[in-house]
């Protein structure tokens, strides 16, 4: 299959300008008011469905999924809190992050000191709204900026927060792409955050524009090795959900990844699934080691996205978390300052150039047997030195070549082989093809 790039993407997609392509579809995306469950999700899930072709389901409220249940369902038109002369002081519609997530409905005249018992906000951060949220029990509030709270004075307020609690269902959006094989590579985004870009928005614009592009090289009949499956689910609750009707389907996942936090300007981090070293923490971590920019490989920790759910024990699923800066790591953090100047269509594109470089070795890795194993076979005569100068870089080097012939005892695959070298995936997948075409190598069956 023909190496995945950022070049072919934009060609194959058809996309002018990817840095506007994403901004675009944030701009869509962020006002919409996200939950858990909810007409914001299937709303953003509608949006998604513009450009790939996802499967939407809808999972009733009060289904058991192991040991949670799915929750009512939670809608909301609008929401302020007015003054004595009738102006709205806190109001849904300047931003959604003024509500508590999941407020159950209100309409009451409340005293200044009664009022702030049920606002939030951040101190130390006094121009942002903090997110807030009370999935699992019955509460509301508002959120804003510290100092709009300051600014309140002594009044009679009304409070009215115009939602609904109700059986419903819970949505998620699914797209599978078949590929050579039943073996299925999980991409995870979650999408239950209201106005918050990278938390949320950056994850699965970086997801979509992916699927965009396997299902393009698809179209154009280059069938991915793997089958690609696309998770648009809300956090937790959703992935569980997903879970609990999926048992059979997730014994066929080899790799994974949650995406999420993939705009801010930080450096990229990746998380290990829970077994540290599979095949995709592998991959993940030479695509980023080669790329000789900073980065952070960070052990697992049964905390943060949805890899909690993959590879809590009874899945142990490999899959692993790519991300810029971690959460809670940057101040904007689930407050109003996770907007859409804080996420950068420029780090987008370089977390999904990352990105398809994990997913090229994952579809290119293999393992080869040196048919010419006693002593090194004789190069010159065979024109692979003439053919590394044609190819470039792109047909490896003397050494990849080197080590491809070395290791090549149907034992070490071509990922084995660029760790070990320190030479780039593609030197070495290069130099094993243009060994191939020579006669030298011959490639062992998949799953071999
Ligand atoms: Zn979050």
């Amino acid at each position: 299959m023909l190496p995945l790039s950022l070049a072919d993407l934009v060609e194959r997609v058809g996309i002018a300008d990817l840095g506007a392509e994403f901004d675009t579809l944030l701009q869509r995306l962020y006002p919409i008011c996200r939950s858990i469950t909810g007409q914001g999700v299937r709303d953003t899930l509608a949006i998604l469905a513009e450009s790939i072709p996802l499967q939407v389901h809808e999972v009733p409220s009060g289904t058991p999924a192991f040991d949670w249940i799915v929750p009512r369902e939670w809608n909301i038109r609008d929401a302020y809190v007015k003054n004595s002369r009738g102006e709205r002081v806190i109001d849904f519609k300047k931003s959604n992050l003024h509500v508590v997530g999941y407020s159950i409905p209100i309409s009451q005249k409340m005293s200044l000191a009664e009022l702030k018992q049920k606002l939030h906000s951040l101190p130390d951060q006094p121009d942002w709204i903090p997110f807030r949220s009370s999935f699992y029990r019955d509460d509301w509030g508002f959120c804003l900026t510290h100092r709009q709270l300051q600014e309140l004075p002594p009044d009679e307020y009304e409070v009215v927060i115009d939602s609904t609690l109700a059986d419903g269902s819970l949505t998620y959006g699914e797209l599978f792409i078949p590929g050579a094989t039943s073996e299925e590579v999980l991409f995870s985004a979650h999408v239950c955050h209201p106005s918050l870009a990278n938390d949320n928005l950056s994850g699965i614009s970086v997801a979509t524009t992916l699927a965009r592009y396997l299902l393009a090289r698809v179209r154009a009949g280059l069938t991915p090795r793997f089958s690609y499956r696309f998770l648009f689910a809300p956090v937790t609750v959703g992935s569980i959900t997903w879970l609990s009707r999926n048992e059979e389907t997730v014994k066929r996942v080899q790799h994974g990844l949650v995406l999420t936090l993939l705009g801010d300007p930080g450096q990229i981090h990746y998380k290990r699934s829970r077994r540290g070293n599979a095949p995709v923490d592998r991959a993940a971590v030479h695509v980023l080691q080669s790329a000789g920019v900073p980065h952070v490989v960070e052990d697992f920790l049964p905390y943060g996205y949805d890899e909690r759910q993959f590879c809590s024990p009874g899945f142990d699923l490999p899959v692993g978390c790519l991300m810029r800066t971690p959460f809670q790591r940057f101040p904007e953090y689930h407050t109003s300052g996770d907007n859409l100047s804080f996420v950068r269509s420029d780090k987008l594109t370089d977390s999904l150039s990352k990105l398809l470089a994990i997913v090229d070795v994952l579809e290119h890795d293999a393992t080869y047997v040196n048919l010419s194993p006693k002593t090194e076979p004789q190069l010159g005569r065979r024109g692979i030195y003439r053919a590394l100068a044609d190819r470039g870089s792109d047909g490896g080097n003397e050494m990849a070549i080197l080590w491809v012939l070395n290791q090549s005892d149907g034992k070490h695959s071509l990922l084995d082989i660029a760790e070990r070298s320190k030479l780039k995936f593609e030197q070495i997948r290069g130099a094993a093809r243009l060994l191939e075409e020579c006669g030298l190598l011959r490639r062992e069956p998949l799953g071999a």
